[in-house]
């Protein structure tokens, strides 16, 4: 998506060899026009699709996920939660993930009333570099006897194997901008 890579070269900041910081538009700070035109690009991409809802993991990837439902016809949203908060009921399903950021283990859950038997799930994220988070809650939409009807993500780092990771699973991903590696802490796209 053109806009979208034009918006990372202004204002995607390269931290730590590999990493982008996107927090001005993306996931700290929230530029709504241009969520706006994600969810729209992604739901044309999946228009072939009838998806009946979307998930995601807290945080980074809840914004994306309200506005790609709306963009569908307001299916319902649901995320999973990282810890173990108070309000969880244990009727949940898990899945351990580990972190390329922080680089640890963290266990991911979705209460079972949120993800129904026969559903075809959309899930979507901010980032796809090892493709374990997407692995892990694709884990929880099977567990639930649901299916995965796909990724969606903003920034795909294609130098790392999530995306043929995902796909050797029969996944299939979409992605709004494909970074194939870093130069002189610049992106290049493709
Ligand atoms: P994966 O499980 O595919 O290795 O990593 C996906 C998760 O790691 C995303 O949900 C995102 O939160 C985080 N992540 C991976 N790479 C980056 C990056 O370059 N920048 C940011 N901001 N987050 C990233």
């Amino acid at each position: 998506m053109d806009a979208l890579e034009e918006r990372i070269m202004v204002d995607g900041v390269v931290v730590m060899p590999n990493i982008l910081r996107v927090d001005s538009f993306i996931n700290h700070q929230i530029d709504v026009a241009l969520y706006e035109q994600m969810a729209a690009e992604i739901a044309r991409l999946y228009s072939d699709v009838k998806i009946d809802r979307v998930a995601t993991i807290e945080a980074g990837g809840i914004a994306l996920a309200t506005f790609v439902s709306q963009a569908l016809g307001r299916v319902p949203v649901v995320y999973a939660k990282k810890d173990n908060s108070a309000i969880l009921s244990d009727d949940v399903y898990s899945a351990t993930v580990h972190s390329f950021t922080k680089g640890k283990d963290y266990v991911v859950k979705v209460d079972r009333r949120f993800i129904n038997p026969g559903e075809n799930v959309l899930i979507v994220d901010d980032f796809l570099a090892n493709g374990q988070a997407g692995l892990g809650l694709a884990g929880i939409v099977e567990q639930a006897g649901a299916r995965v009807g796909g990724f969606a993500i903003i920034i795909e780092k294609s130098f790392q194997p999530g995306r043929s990771l995902l796909e050797s699973q029969g996944y299939r991903v979409e992605s709004l901008a494909r970074i194939s590696s870093f130069e002189k802490d610049q992106p290049i796209f493709h």
